[in-house]
């Protein structure tokens, strides 16, 4: 597909039917396969043969749909997990264990925060956390010796924000470790991580990929650029021999194109089990073949909402990247020039109360915990997701109580100025 647009990729891209064959991917829900002997078998546990053996690890299915989002970001091998969530854990994980440290930018979604800072603390992975904003005089002392990884992502969910990729790249290459960057809000449509220097890529396919709110889902994708040889002290995982595979070195056997994929498969889906469901990733695939045409009107209405929203008097203020004015706005143009995301934030001058009756009133966006899903959706987080918080500390955290997070659909952006417009009457 190398010579396709990325919309042709996005409709086309991962699986080409033979003569006969079935014109959409098959969804091959088996658990396992069948070999007329065991050597043929045996090849494949020696990682001497590629096929399949059992879907705990891998599954045909899944590997159409990873190599379709390998194609959109411009990557060498992918695999899908279970979920957002242990798409980063597995892309940290692989590289990172008991003694070492990673990088990670604070602007992060509260979950992938919680894995790290609560959770990998736990099994002994210590972390330095840096403002997205800040100078490379602060990016490099985050460094110690055992650094094995630089984390950040391109839009953060909730706070919007936007990485200087090439910064958090050129910093985490000057040390010798690799940049991770969560794609999701951005999504290959409007910006590739790998073309400013990142080395992986991760995603919560559950967002826009699907984009439909039906399946919890997630991809790591790798540029095959980082040379883990050149580095081989920092990763004996990857460049000692593998006793529980015979003695394989992982980047001797796959390259750069295939030693981090090939490793987290046969190590973490081996031992974890965090597979996506075959049944999950058609209906991945089938959000994967709108996902170019989607974003494009995520975009429209999210800029149309943030406009109307920046010269309303009752609001405090706004922020989407793309609106010019916005703090991220000169680092949204380089890296995202084509548009940012349907996600806007903004905070209501009458704090709780006037959150709760303007949300009370909308008609058009439900109330939920998601995002980038078709139908427009929006979250009060001092009334939900943090309110055990008080006034102060909601403050303090940078999430004011007025503070209201809308996910902008694929609807009319009429209707959802006239929706927005009239509950913020109601106030
Ligand atoms: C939602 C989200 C995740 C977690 O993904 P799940 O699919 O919910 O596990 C990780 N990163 C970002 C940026 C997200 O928005």
């Amino acid at each position: 597909m190398g010579t396709n647009g990325l919309g042709t990729t996005c409709v086309q891209g991962g699986y080409t039917p033979g003569n006969g064959e079935p014109r959409q991917i098959p969804i091959i829900q088996s658990t396992t396969f069948k070999y007329n002997t065991s050597e043929d078998m045996g090849k494949l546990f020696d990682l001497e043969a590629s096929g399949y053996f059992y879907t705990r690890l891998q599954n045909p299915t899944n590997d159409m749909v990873a190599r379709k989002i390998c194609e959109l970001e411009g990557g060498t091998a992918a695999m899908l997990t279970s979920s957002g969530q242990a798409a980063n854990f597995f892309a940290l994980f692989n590289i990172a264990s008991c003694g070492d440290h990673i990088v990670s930018s604070s602007s992060i979604y509260g979950g992938t925060f919680n894995l790290i800072s609560v959770t990998m603390r736990k099994m002994g992975i210590e972390v330095t956390f840096v403002s997205p904003d800040c100078t490379d005089e602060e990016l490099n002392a985050a460094f110690r010796p055992n650094t094995k990884a630089v984390f950040g992502e391109t839009i953060a969910n909730p706070a919007l924000t936007v990485l200087d990729i090439e910064q958090f790249a050129r910093t985490a290459h000057a040390h010798g470790v690799p940049l991770i960057v969560d794609n999701t809000f951005a999504t290959p449509v409007n910006c590739r991580p790998f073309e400013w220097g990142a080395d992986i890529v991760t995603h919560s396919t559950t967002k826009y990929m699907d984009g439909h709110g039906v399946g919890v889902g997630g991809a790591i994708v790798d540029s095959g650029r980082f040379d883990w040889m050149a580095n081989a002290e920092r990763f004996p995982g990857l460049c000692t021999p593998d006793d529980s595979y015979h003695g394989i070195v992982y980047a001797e056997k796959f390259g750069r194109e295939g030693a981090f994929i090939t490793k987290c498969t046969s190590q973490l889906m081996r031992d974890f089990g965090s597979i996506q469901s075959p049944q999950n990733a058609f209906y991945l695939n089938l959000g994967l073949e709108s996902l170019h045409v989607r974003m494009q009107r995520h975009c429209e209405n999210g800029m149309a909402v943030a406009a109307l929203l920046r010269d309303h008097e009752k609001v405090k203020s706004v922020h989407y990247c793309s609106l010019p004015g916005d703090a991220y706005y000169g680092r949204a143009q380089k890296y995202l020039p084509g548009g940012s995301c349907g996600v806007v934030s903004f905070e209501l001058k009458g704090g709780r109360a006037a959150a709760s009756a303007f949300m009370k009133s909308l008609k058009l966006a439900a109330i939920e915990t998601h995002v980038a899903d078709a139908r427009t959706c929006c979250l009060n987080p001092a009334s939900s997701t943090h309110r055990q918080m008080t006034d102060e500390q909601l403050a303090a955290a940078g999430i004011p109580a007025g503070l209201i997070r809308i996910s902008c659909g694929l609807e009319d952006a009429e209707d959802l100025k006239r929706d927005i417009l009239q509950a913020l009457e109601a106030i």
